[in-house]
This record gives structure tokens, sequence and C-alpha cells, in this order.
């Protein structure tokens, strides 16, 4: 399985940033490792200020489209009433070389969502910089997540996931968290209709390293947008549309100041993220292994995500096997539907080959 989408380097959202039919005021607020710029647009002139990020792992670039989607919106005559009150921040590829070969990490191998202490990359100083001379009001983290998740234990998967990320050990609900809670629960609250039980929280284990969590600490309510899996849309198209739709909601619940009716119990309401789905069963499998040859068996397949050219390759991976598997899959099949041998030798993380 190929995903074009899935694929989004700085050029190719350069070229996707033209089709807008005006100019966006931009900055240049520092450079990769690999010397490529790395861009903020400065949106609307009103007194409440949201500094949103995504792509800060390079290969999570759904919230990045969704982003191109909220942006027309606000420069609609529909979306314009916001920017009145609003003045947006938006980076949307922190991690541009990441997001040109198609990884979670910079180009030294680092994980920006582990570097907010130490601030040793180039794209981590970017963003604290910003977060220091714009002085926001909420900070917007925008991520995408594996299609291994479930929102808690119904059986559906988590097509958005949310965390109010900590601000201590203790796990202290301090006035920003309340605050990053509340919008949070009037998110989710106005995408029900379109999630029902597809909607996720994060643990909220505190990591002074993660950005999310430093931010927090210094006072300002942020909130962790994940991007997640419906049914078979690898392309991740569903899962944009309702980002798009819980980013407009966000920005609508700050301006209006609606948010505030909601409770730290709508936060806590909404159920954690269960690590229960594989991409793939397939069964009836003869599984060999060194310890002997197993029949009749349902094997759990996982995709590992690979760069070729300017796409995503989806590629068969195996996950675990057993008589009856205890797992949840986005497509259950059996061997002689998707194999031309029902008979595979097995290893974890080993590929397979299938139609
Ligand atoms: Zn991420």
């Amino acid at each position: 399985m190929i995903s074009k989408e899935r694929y989004l380097s700085p050029e190719k959202w350069g070229l996707i940033l033209n089709e807008l039919p005006f100019q966006l005021q931009t900055s240049i607020i520092g450079q990769s490792v690999l010397n490529q710029p790395i861009a903020a647009h400065r949106i609307g002139n009103g007194p409440v200020k949201v500094l949103m990020w995504s792509q800060m792992h390079g290969n999570e670039s759904t919230t990045t489209r969704a982003l191109f989607d909220v942006i027309k919106h606000l420069y609609s005559s529909d979306g314009n009433s916001l920017l009145e009150n609003l003045s947006l921040m938006v980076i949307p590829q922190l991690n541009p070389d990441g997001a040109a070969a198609y990884t979670r990490l910079n180009a030294n191998g680092i994980d920006l969502n582990r570097d907010a202490i130490v601030l040793s990359q180039p794209e981590s100083t970017a963003l604290k910089g910003v977060f220091d001379a714009f002085t926001p009001d909420f900070c917007f983290n925008l991520h995408g997540q594996r299609s291994i998740f479930s929102a808690g234990k119904k059986g559906k998967p988590a097509t958005l996931s949310f965390l109010s990320p900590a601000a201590d050990t203790a796990l202290t609900i301090t006035p920003a968290r309340t605050k990053a809670m509340q919008l949070i629960g009037s998110i989710t609250g106005a995408l029900q209709p379109d999630l029902p039980h597809q909607m996720g929280r994060y643990d909220d284990t505190f990591n002074p390293n993660c950005v999310g969590d430093s931010f927090t600490a210094h006072g300002v309510p942020t909130v962790l947008f994940e991007a997640g899996h419906h049914g078979l849309d690898y392309d991740r198209n569903f899962a944009k549309e309702m980002v798009v739709k819980a980013l407009m909601a966000g920005l609508i619940g700050i301006s209006s100041e609606k948010y505030l009716e909601n409770s730290v119990e709508d936060y806590q309401a909404i159920p954690e993220n269960e690590k229960d789905y594989v991409d793939l069963i397939i069964k009836n499998v003869t599984v060999e292994t060194d310890s002997g040859i197993f029949k009749n068996q349902e094997l759990a397949v996982i995709f590992q995500e690979v760069k070729k050219e300017k796409s995503v390759a989806f590629i068969p991976t195996c996950f675990a096997f057993a008589k009856k598997i205890n797992v949840l899959a986005h497509k259950t099949v059996r061997a002689d539907e998707v194999m031309n041998t029902n008979s595979i030798k097995y290893s974890p993380g080993k590929s397979i080959d299938i139609f």
C-alpha cells in the first residue's frame, strides 16, 4: 500500500501554500540542522494569542495538512470574525529535515519533543524563541499517532487523541492545566457526533523534556492534538477533516470563551488511549518458527511506514500469532485472500509478502 498524502516535504508544502489566494505574513524563525528555513505565519490581530506548531515530528503530516484548511477558513467571510479576537502564530513544519526524510527525529537523530530543557537543537531554540517573544495565551502542539491506539475499551480506533500535559510530577491541576482541560472538553464535546467513542486521552506522566509539559509549567495552557486512524484511511484524509474541526472548535472556544463552561471532569471523562490495535489479522496461517510449525493460526500484522520516492509505503510486518489472537484489527482476512501460500516463516518485525 502506498500513500502520496502522508509524505509532506517542505517542497510539497510550499507548493500547497502557493495555492492560497492571498499572501501570508511570514517570518523565518530559524534554520534547521540542514539549513532549511523554519517559517512561521502571523494571522490575525486580536488580543488573544495562540501559538501552534506541527511536524515537530517530521513524519506526522496530517495536522500540517489540516492547518492549510484552517488558514483558508480563517480568511473566508465565515472565519474572518475570529481574527478580530485572535492572533495566531503558526509554524507548519518545525522539523523540515524530518519532513523531507519522513522521520520522527531531526537530522541529528534527536526527538525535538524531548529537547525542551537542554534546547540542544536549532529547531528547539527556534520554537522557544517564538514562545518567549510571542508570549502566547494558548499553545497547540500538533502531532500524528500510529494506527495501534484505541479510544478506551469500546473497540474503536482513536481517530483523535488529546492531552493536557502535566506541569509537575504531582500532576497538579494548575490554572493553565485547568484551562487546557476545559478547552479539550469543549473540543471533544463539539466533535462527539462525528467521532463517538473515537477520541482518546494520553497518559499525563510528567516529562519536563517534552515541550507541552515545559510550556504548561511556564503557565501557558497547552493542548496536544494527535491525528489518528480510522478504518482503512491510511492517507488520513478523514482524520485531517477531524483535525480541522477540532482546531476550529478550539479557536472558536477560545475566542468566545465558551470553553470556560466545560469542566475538568469533562476532560477526565475522555477514555485513555489503549494500545489495542494492529493493522491486519490474517486467519488460517501456518506459522513456522524455530520451535515448530503451528497450523491454522491467526497472524497479527503491523504496517511499518517507509519513505519511497515521494510517497510512503506501508510494509506489512509480523507482530504476533496465536490460535485466537487477542487484539483488534483495522482489517481481517483469510490467508488465501492475500497470500500465495498460507505458510510463513515467522519472526517478530519480519516483513511478509501479501497482495
Ligand atoms: Zn509526534
